[in-house]
């Protein structure tokens, strides 16, 4: 029977592999454990094995479960960032994988400024170009870099993907190359460090180390299936201590 032991050892042991097999150095490529919509108690569970970051996409959730679980772990931010929950997010998250936008850039720096935060950001490309995703597109990263570096609160630490959903691992391949090469770019280009690439899910992690990411973000390998079991905050959990 598989445990959340098992699975998380086996996806330590499978990142530790694509590291060596990729000439990486061990221990370069982090997990972040992606566990919206799990509930508390498997949180716990985790981090009691050694999980160390955990991955949202709802600030109020990731809230709520952040008071039931050691002030040693670490939140990070998936995925597209609402206007209105900047002033609630600051305090919570290490680490935004998702800014989506100049505008949302452009607000996180201004609220970061109120609230003393110096958030840490990674820039989401949509390197297929689909209609569907949020993020930048190669251009229009290339038109707006300039803005964003100048942001006076936001280190930005690298860019982040989210390939086309495909079962077969090999077709992110081309889209994780790209996200790295165009790093490569922007850091000539404009003369800044961009160490940190997040790339790569439960169907696709090791193809994206292989391709470079410092950060794999791991849901569903991890804690299984999201659907059928959404765990949601209580109603007070919305209201603002
Ligand atoms: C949900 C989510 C993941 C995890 O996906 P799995 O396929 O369950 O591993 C990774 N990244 C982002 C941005 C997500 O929203």
């Amino acid at each position: 029977m598989s445990t959340l032991a098992g699975r998380f050892n086996e996806i330590l042991s499978r990142i530790r592999a694509a590291e060596v097999r990729s000439g990486r150095s061990p221990g370069t490529v982090r997990l972040v454990a992606v566990s919206k919509a799990h509930p508390p108690e498997i949180l716990r569970e985790a981090a009691a094995l050694g999980v160390e970051v955990f991955g949202e996409n709802r600030v109020q959730e990731a809230r709520a479960k952040a008071a039931q679980l050691p002030a040693r772990i670490r939140w990070h931010f998936l995925g597209h960032l609402q206007r209105n929950k900047l002033r609630q997010a600051l305090p919570l998250f290490e680490m935004f994988h998702g800014i989506d936008s100049l505008q949302i850039a452009t607000d996180l720096d201004r609220v970061a400024a109120e609230t003393g935060h110096f958030p840490k950001v990674l820039l989401e490309v949509n390197v297929a170009q689909e209609a569907s995703k949020f993020g930048f597109t190669e251009q229009s990263l290339a038109e707006e870099m300039e803005r964003i570096l100048a942001l006076p609160r936001l280190e930005v630490l690298g860019l982040m993907t989210i390939p086309p959903f495909c079962e077969e691992a090999e077709h992110s391949r081309a889209y994780f190359r790209k996200l790295a090469v165009l790093r490569d770019a922007m850091e000539a280009r404009f003369a800044v460090r961009l160490p940190e690439l997040s790339m790569g899910m439960s169907g696709d992690f090791e193809v994206a180390i292989e391709e470079g990411a410092t950060w794999v973000r791991v849901g569903t390998a991890l804690f299984g299936t999201r659907s059928g079991k959404q765990w949601r905050p209580a109603q007070s959990d919305f209201l603002d201590a």
